[in-house]
């Protein structure tokens, strides 16, 4: 097993399979844009596989697929065809735009759990938010999931000025249709115009919701990083991520590696460690894995308490969400 210096076990993987994207969030992809990595300096297919059994030996159980988007990677089913009998539970978070093409491959891989990032229910908002003009499909391909039968939550990142009117209508998405909406607290990254005046914190949003619905607290497990609430009755629930306001790093399990291949061991970490480089020269990534893991700050990479104390992304040092993987 994998644990760091807080006695902390990780045995959840998030891999970001690319750092390209076919949205462009304003929240995410810098405004200048970014083309991704060229492909040589990206994991193949065969060193993605091969890495990943290295991390299930040494006890990771837990698998995120994700990116960039990691529908737009033209192996995608080859990768997927290379890990789905690792013993290990497999998850996707995607855009949702390229689903319809991937579903049933997804399904037979036994991939069930799908987090799709949505962050309104408004088409001119969406393409305000995402520079491109497909909210009707992604909302196909959200209906055609949910109608397969698999788990869906939806990722929403909140932002004052921008969504924070649609957290009653999302909340009521969630009760209609028996989901998970997550709203998580904008984060600031190189490049995204991060300001602390754009937070919108979860205990704000609650207030929120209160004003219309009543709820009821629901339990949550020790490593979620979610906060889970549920309108009395009903299906579905709604819930917070607070990275910003009240961090949940004291239950962190989770493990980053790059497109790049490039070991994160926090969202906020101040350091990466290359094992794709020493994966080509045929060393052994494993005490490397260790030593970045236990290496690992107590709270948000040791770069900040609390959004108050920041005033742009500059302030800290980090890749572009795009390119660290979400
Ligand atoms: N493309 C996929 C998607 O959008 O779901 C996967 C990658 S994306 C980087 C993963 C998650 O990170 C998404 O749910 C996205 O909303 C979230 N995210 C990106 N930038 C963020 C930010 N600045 N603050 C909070 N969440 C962010
Ligand atoms: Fe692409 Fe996901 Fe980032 Fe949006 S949040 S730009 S969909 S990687």
């Amino acid at each position: 097993m994998i644990q760091d210096s807080f006695g902390r076990i990780h045995d959840y993987l998030r891999i970001s399979l690319t750092d390209f994207c076919n949205l462009k969030c304003m929240y995410c992809m810098p405004e200048e844009g970014f083309c991704g990595t060229h492909s040589p300096h990206l994991m193949s297919r065969d060193e993605i596989v091969s890495i990943l059994i290295a991390f299930v030996e040494m006890g990771v159980r837990k698998v995120r697929l994700t990116g960039g988007e990691p529908l737009v990677r033209k192996d995608f089913g080859a990768i997927v065809e290379g890990i789905r009998h690792l013993p290990v539970s497999l998850h996707l978070t995607t855009n949702g735009v390229l689903l319809n093409k991937y579903i049933d491959l997804l399904w037979e891989s036994g991939i069930h759990a799908l987090n799709i990032s949505l962050d309104t229910l408004r088409p001119e908002r969406y393409l305000a938010i995402t520079k491109c003009d497909l909210f009707h499909p992604v909302m196909e391909n959200i209906y055609q999931a949910l109608n397969r039968g698999f788990k869906v939550k939806l990722n929403v990142v909140v932002i004052k000025g921008v969504n924070e009117d649609e957290l009653w209508d999302f909340v009521k998405f969630s009760d209609e249709h028996g989901i998970g909406v997550r709203f998580i607290e904008f984060m600031p990254f190189d490049g995204n115009k991060w300001n602390n005046s754009g937070v919108l914190s979860s205990a704000d949003m609650l207030e929120i919701i209160r004003s219309k619905y009543s709820y009821v607290k629901l339990n949550d497990g020790v490593h979620d990083t979610d906060r889970k609430y549920q309108l009395s009755g009903s299906k579905g629930h709604f819930s917070f991520i607070s990275t910003m306001s009240d961090a949940f790093c004291s239950g962190c399990n989770r493990i980053r590696l790059t497109a790049d291949g490039k070991i994160k061991n926090c969202l906020f970490s101040l350091n990466e460690i290359d094992i794709l480089s020493a994966f080509r020269k045929g060393e052994n990534i494993e005490s490397l894995v260790r030593e970045s893991i236990y290496k690992k700050a107590e709270k948000l990479g040791g770069q900040f308490e609390h959004y108050a104390d920041l005033h742009n992304p500059a302030e800290i040092s980090n890749r572009e969400m795009i390119r660290i993987g979400g």
